[in-house]
């Protein structure tokens, strides 16, 4: 239990959030721009359990983790 899922993004604008079961689950992301540099952030991963987000920046290595929006 607690394994992450992994984030698809089919392009910029559709997110598919894949659930453990194979399902999709509704998401309702917006983009983060990087602390580091200011360029977008990507969701990769997202924990069902903790409902914690992990975000990647499409530009620099910075990786942050954010609870999801309540
Ligand atoms: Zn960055």
């Amino acid at each position: 239990m607690g394994e992450p899922v992994t984030l698809v993004l089919d392009d910029s604008a559709n997110l598919t959030v894949t659930g453990p079961d194979g399902g999709s689950l509704p998401a309702s992301l917006s983009l983060l721009p990087c602390p580091a540099c200011g360029a977008p952030m990507l969701p990769v991963r997202w924990n069902p359990w903790s409902g914690e987000i992990e975000w990647s920046c499409t530009s620099c290595d910075a990786v942050i983790h954010l609870p999801a929006a309540p």
